[in-house]
């Protein structure tokens, strides 16, 4: 599954299940009979959200049972047999199982039997279990169906053993109306044309797979298709909307090729769809065998995508497309496990984007997104060992977490680096190839990769998959003026820490790479918690540890080296700048050193500055003027803040040039927006004369315009845009006009777009988006008008959603009485939910506390660096 739209919007929510939960007891089958296959048969009834269902499962069982126990919820029993005699039944909602009862002189013998279950079931309007979508179509509303399983959601659609270990064979069969395309896993074995316009289709078997991989859409789709060395590639979407795909087959066709010759394993189904629903849900796409399903967003490209959304695209089928092989083709266990599957496709997405567009530069990217998201979460309360106990599906369900995804890919990337690129890919084919149709632990992956590598692999997995937290490196070199020829450097760990809760003991297993600049490199396993002595080279120039920064750690060196790098800060490769950029920026926020520091490094920041680099101090400079936001210093701040960015600005120009780059086209966007959340009066006047006067917006700086000019609406200037939101009737672009609209950085603004959520004019599922999107420049109004309508916006929201949407919504705050207010509101969460608000209120703690400890000392350092006046 790719991630949580909330996630992305908010990039500071933190899920995590309750360590150890006495009370919850593991909710899966440990014996019992085995599922071997499943006949079932749908007929859905789109317009009364209902569904007819028949399921036949052939099981073995190796004991004589009293009682046969299997998943089911929210389906209502009609009939149940056991090798055609009628048995008891009996649901259990709370403990979602299906239970047959046999006469007792007459238990189920050991052996082979067919289970028969007559019974109906209720279609969702949100994207979980068989739900439905609505859409426009020329005036005609028109809705699609679709599945959601994963994590514990297909027992919604037929009684079942539903857990990642219990493969089977699924054979599908559904009736719907004949005028509407069907798609399942497999393509269809036969259809017949029934009475009232229907046609019955049955969908060839499946391999055997988990019961959260199976897959059903019935809609007005089109179908266009590729042919990849013999798989059918297809792209199935709504009708009208083929000319959106062309970017997706070719992502699908390069993603394909890629994990075929890396895995060495052909793709293991005869054809491969992508299918894109709109709307939205608790999650971007999912990788069910043969038939992934996406929301539009994330699947369609046309001319007003952006270049962040057409590498988004990319990202996510390449993501899905991984888990084709690993997780469908090999399975996690149980969900314990689930960090290994969501970590290595995002883990191979990213190889399979350097494959593809080497110059989208997906790892240094991926350092500022998702890797220094997952840092700062877990430097903090509310964190959580990447591999867990999970015990419940609901515990399964928050288990999808940036922590899961990012620290995950992160863990990865270093041990592939730290055993080299042939044998980590020799270790995953060897655990593929022993693992194939069946299901595996985490550490048969290592114990692979340490045979195939002769490296001591599990020892570092462990240390960093098997707690919480990260560790800092403490260096200090040698004292180059008494001893010029020593090299020495001295290193030493503790657990980075933004809060005196996470100061604890923890040590790793620490692979590193020591470099001196223009000398020699020496690499080295960190394990113990007394200084380790390294010689780097045969100078006493500056040097870098995590040289190339493929390490899951943070590098604080000593302050001689610091000024040393500082000095030579323009030799350094693009993402060791990046490296100590973010490293400098995250003691600033911890207070391990002065955020003076990284103002330092940002003074000597090169001109042709890599576009990746420019956007993430692009964000820095916005998060002070957050900070400074109220302070004395607030305009001083944002001046600085323009200052630093206007020469990349006008570097990068308005207008796109050709043959530029992706990330450039990008880095021109984000200047644009955070230029003008600075204030910077030039760009706020170019962004309005070019929306005002109508102009044809190219698509990379399309959004980034209309959102300066959004966030600076006036009145007229929002009922403009409002009007367009209300016009437009393709979701991706409802989903950016609302969105940007809800940015207006007046009051009164931010009110009216709050009102209109509770009304039925923006799509259903964008409405809970929008709050989240008028928190960004008015968190305070934004949490009053959920408390004030608790009830109103729970309605919108999912069970799980309940929980992340509100902490989702405190946690962006810095106001310190924000902590005591999310903590009233979340009172009656279940226990499962602690952690994720505590989590939530350590962020904003640590935010104040950014604000009052840290931000005089950078407010200090912008007053001494105000440019200088000429002279007369
Ligand atoms: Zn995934």
């Amino acid at each position: 599954m790719t991630f949580r739209p909330f996630v992305l919007l908010l990039a500071v929510l933190l899920l995590a299940p309750a360590a150890g939960a006495q009370t919850s007891q593991r909710q899966w089958f440990e014996g019992g009979p085995t599922p071997l296959r499943y006949e079932i048969s749908v007929t859905p009834d789109a317009e009364a959200a209902t569904f007819a269902g028949e399921a036949r499962i052939t099981i073995e069982s190796s004991e004589a049972l009293p009682i046969v126990t299997m998943n089911a919820l929210g389906l209502t029993v009609s009939q149940a047999t056991i090798d055609g005699q009628g048995v008891g039944f009996d649901t259990d909602q709370d403990a979602q199982t299906l239970t047959l009862t046999l006469t007792p002189r007459r238990p189920l013998r050991a052996g082979r039997h067919t289970i028969r279950v007559v019974y109906s079931g209720v279609i969702q309007d949100d994207a979980y279990g068989l739900f439905r979508v609505s859409y426009q179509d020329d005036g005609v509303t028109k809705r699609a169906l679709a599945t959601q399983f994963e994590p514990g959601d297909a027992r919604r659609l037929a009684p079942m053993w539903d857990q990642p270990n219990r493969r089977a064979v699924f054979a599908l069969t559904v009736t719907a109306p004949s005028d509407q395309m069907v798609i399942g896993n497999m393509p269809a074995a036969r259809t017949q044309r029934l009475a009232g316009g229907l046609t019955r289709t049955t969908f060839a078997d499946t391999p055997s797979m988990p019961s959260y991989l199976l897959f059903l859409a019935v809609g007005d789709f089109e179908r266009v298709t590729r042919d990849v060395d013999g798989v059918e590639l297809g792209v199935v979407v709504r009708r009208g909307e083929t000319h959106r795909t062309a970017a997706a087959l070719d992502a699908g066709e390069q993603s394909l090729r890629y994990f075929t010759d890396y895995f060495g394993i052909r793709y293991p189904l005869p054809k491969l769809d992508m299918i894109g629903v709109p709307g939205a849900g608790g999650f971007g796409a999912m990788e069910n065998w043969g038939a992934i399903l996406y929301f539009d967003q994330y699947l369609l490209v046309d001319e007003t995508s952006s270049e962040a959304e057409r590498q988004n695209v990319f990202g996510i089928v390449a993501h899905e497309i991984a888990h084709q092989w690993f997780g469908n083709l090999v399975t996690m266990t149980w969900w314990d496990d689930l960090w290994l599957n969501e970590g290595f496709a995002s883990w191979m997405a990213a190889k399979a984007t350097e494959a593809a567009h080497p110059d989208w530069n997906p790892w240094m990217a991926q350092l500022t997104d998702g890797t220094a998201t997952a840092m700062a979460l877990d430097a903090r309360t509310g964190t959580h060992p990447v591999v867990q106990t999970v015990n419940t599906i609901d515990e399964a369900n928050l288990a999808f977490d940036t922590i899961t995804y990012e620290k995950g890919l992160a863990v990865i990337r270093m041990l592939e680096a730290y055993v080299g690129e042939e044998d980590f890919r020799q270790g995953v084919r060897d655990y593929l190839n022993a693992r194939h149709y069946g299901n595996a632990r985490t550490e048969d992956l290592w114990t692979a990769i340490q045979a195939a590598s002769g490296q001591p692999v599990l020892e570092i997995a462990r240390s960093f998959t098997g707690q919480p937290g990260f560790p800092v490196l403490t260096v200090t070199g040698a004292d180059c003026r008494r001893a010029p020829d020593d090299a020495q450097i001295a290193i030493t760990q503790r657990r980075f820490a933004m809060d005196d809760a996470s100061r604890t003991g923890e040590r790793w297993a620490i692979p590193l790479v020591a470099r001196r600049l223009g000398g020699g490199e020496q690499r080295a396993v960190l394990a113990g918690l007394a200084a380790t002595t390294l010689a780097v080279g045969d100078t006493c120039g500056p040097y870098l540890v995590n040289a190339g920064q493929s390490g899951f750690f943070r590098v604080l060196y000593d302050e001689a080296n610091f000024r040393a790098l500082t000095q030579r800060f323009g030799q350094l490769q693009s993402v060791d700048q990046l490296g100590l950029l973010l490293d400098y920026w995250a003691f600033g926020r911890s207070g391990d050193a002065p955020f003076t520091d990284y103002l330092d490094l940002v003074n000597v920041l090169p001109a042709d500055a890599d576009p990746i680099i420019v956007a993430d101090t692009a964000a820095s400079m916005a998060a002070f003027a957050d900070y400074a936001e109220g302070r004395a210093s607030e305009a001083a701040v944002k001046a600085y803040g323009v200052r630093t960015l206007r020469p990349y600005m006008e570097r990068a120009g308005w207008t796109p040039r050709q043959g530029e780059g992706s990330n450039a086209a990008n880095t021109r966007a984000t200047l644009i927006a955070t230029l003008g959340a600075l204030g910077d009066e030039a760009v706020i006047a170019e962004a309005r004369r070019r929306v005002r006067g109508a102009e044809t917006l190219p698509a990379s700086i399309r959004t980034a315009v209309i959102g300066v000019y959004a966030s600076n609406a006036t009145t007229a200037d929002y009922d403009a845009l409002l009007a367009q939101a209300r016009a437009a009737s393709d979701f991706v672009e409802q989903r950016r006009l609302w969105r940007l609209l809800a940015s207006a950085s007046d009051p009164a603004l931010a009110h009216r777009t709050l009102a209109l959520t509770l009304g039925e004019e923006i799509p259903r599922q964008l409405r809970t988006q929008v709050i989240a999107s008028v928190a960004g420049a008015h968190p305070r109004l934004a949490w009053e008008f959920l408390v004030q309508n608790r009830t109103a916006i729970e309605a919108m929201l999912d069970p799980l959603q309940r929980l992340e949407f509100p902490t989702g919504l405190a946690s962006i705050s810095s106001d310190p009485a924000m902590v005591a207010e999310l903590e009233a509101y979340a009172r009656d969460f279940p226990e499962g939910a602690r952690p994720t608000v505590a989590a939530a209120t350590a962020a904003i703690r640590l935010r104040a506390e950014t604000i009052s400890e840290r931000m005089p000392a950078v407010e200090g350092w912008i007053a001494a660096h105000q440019p200088r006046r000429r002279a007369r």
